[in-house]
């Protein structure tokens, strides 16, 4: 419980992965922060929920092992990434594609193994026998420019991205000359997935950035559940910084009302809210439109896929853009001699049956027998990040007064993360406190 007539230098609002992250910089500069969070746990969007012996995500959170700010953030050393292996399979005219796995550590080969990671072949024994000459990614020729096209993202540093002319991704796609069978066999199911976004409105510089992250490291998720990630960062922080179960009411500069745990004096606010929570608390801060996304769970006695990979809907032939057989990427994910199969639809909650004759048809097995776990949907689930975007929205308002959260960069957990370290870098700044302060500029994130 939150004391009353409490005081901090800063009081953060908000305990999803940004706020988490700044509390954990200001922390180990030695400025005294107390984490307010109305929900009775941390995490915010990334949450699991328990079922059964099920580890279920509220969100199909999709990292890669290229994100700079895993490697960067202190307290996440002890995060397990689990990857999928192989990364895509691309489910086209009744078949599944592979993007074959570069056998070197790909991060490490850059360019190379982007380029090679792009070559196809059919899946499995049944298929094997009849390879066709072309793929959803196109002939020989069509996946060489792909593949030369991602080694070449792969290689440019994020500065140079976002100082292109910026288009709908959908549109600057096709300006680059691209097969239209590329761009819509292989790289919209792949960005849909990415962003949350199936008409690719999204920037063409933040899926250039995504695009980079994908060709330069692995499709992962953190072992254990989303929920791992928020929770190491609360982990590493000094007892009693976070106080859960305690709404926020009003900010000003100096000082936080809670709706029931009286008022918090400071030095300085950080809001660490989602967009809407915090244009609430301070009308006049851009609520952006957003991508709703429904995430589903299925258990099954036997797993519907050999392989822990994603698996993309290029025809999109159903309500299902992407799905995976989770307990083969993360077996602590689900009880012994059960399957755990999560599927991401864009949109709103789809008709069951739907979703569950979508499924039989990309897996090419029956679903009548699988277990519907849980339907996850979230209405504002990923801030649209459409052209003109700022990913390096100001952090700091006023002296005393800072926002940060994935609406203040890229709507993704790097985002969120790289966000938080920029708001905490200007509180130390204004209060003249900690070893960032002065010490020259942040590198760019990716
Ligand atoms: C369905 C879905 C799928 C996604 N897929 C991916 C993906 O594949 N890859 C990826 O990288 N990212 C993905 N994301 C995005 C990623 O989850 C978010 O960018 C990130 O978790 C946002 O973190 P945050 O800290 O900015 O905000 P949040 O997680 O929203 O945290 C904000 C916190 O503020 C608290 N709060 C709000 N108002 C108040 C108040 N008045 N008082 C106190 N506390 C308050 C909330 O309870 C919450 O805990 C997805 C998101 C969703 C919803």
């Amino acid at each position: 419980m939150l004391e009353p007539a409490h005081h901090a230098d800063v009081v953060i609002v908000g305990a999803g992965v940004a706020g988490l992250s700044a509390a954990r910089r200001l922390t180990r500069a030695g400025v005294t922060t107390v984490v307010l969070e109305a929900a009775p746990y941390v995490g915010g969007r990334m949450t699991t929920e328990k079922v059964d012996g099920f580890r279920l995500d509220r969100i199909g959170q999709l990292l890669t092992t290229s994100y700079p700010e895993l490697r960067r953030t202190p307290g996440l050393d002890g995060l397990v990434l689990r990857p999928f292996v192989p990364g895509v399979l691309v489910h086209s005219g009744g078949r599944h594609h592979r993007a074959v796995e570069p056998t070197g550590p790909r991060r490490a080969r850059g360019a190379l193994t982007a380029a090679r990671a792009l070559a196809t072949a059919p899946l499995g024994p049944r298929t094997a026998r009849t390879a066709p000459r072309t793929t959803p990614l196109g002939g020989a020729l069509d996946q060489a420019r792909l593949g030369a096209a991602l080694a070449k993202l792969a290689a440019t540093p994020p500065e140079r991205l976002l100082a292109r002319p910026e288009l709908p991704a959908a549109q600057a796609l096709f300006a680059r000359g691209l097969p239209a069978r590329t761009v819509n066999g292989f790289l919209r199911p792949l960005l849909s997935a990415l962003l949350c976004d199936p008409d690719l409105t999204t920037s063409s510089r933040c899926a250039d950035l995504a695009l980079r992250s994908f060709a330069r490291g692995r499709l992962c998720l953190p072992e254990g559940g989303a929920e791992v990630l928020p929770e190491l960062l609360a982990a590493a922080l000094p007892p009693g910084t976070v106080h859960t179960g305690v709404r926020v009411t009003a900010v000003s500069t100096t000082s936080v009302t809670t709706a029931d745990h009286g008022e918090v004096s400071c030095r300085a606010v950080l809001l660490a809210t989602d967009a809407r929570a915090a244009a609430d608390l301070l009308p006049g801060l851009r609520v952006p439109p957003f991508h709703q996304v429904t995430v589903l769970h299925h258990a099954a006695t036997e797993p519907p896929l050999a392989e822990p990979a994603l698996l993309l809907d290029a025809d999109r032939s159903g309500p299902v853009a992407h799905t995976a057989v989770i307990s083969h990427v993360d077996p602590s994910r689900a009880p012994a001699g059960r399957a755990l199969i999560s599927s991401t639809v864009l949109g709103p909650p789809p008709d069951e049956r739907a979703v569950l004759a979508h499924l039989a048809d990309l897996y090419g097995t029956s679903t009548a027998g699988w277990e519907t776990l849980a339907v996850h949907h979230t209405r504002e689930a990923v801030p649209a990040m459409p052209p003109p975007h700022d990913p390096r929205r100001p952090v700091r308002l006023l002296s005393g007064l800072y926002v940060c959260g994935a609406h203040r960069d890229t709507s993704t957990v790097q985002g969120a993360l790289y966000s938080g370290r920029r708001a905490a870098r200007a509180v130390l700044a204004d209060l003249g406190a900690g070893p960032a302060h002065g010490s020259g500029q942040l590198p760019m994130a990716a």
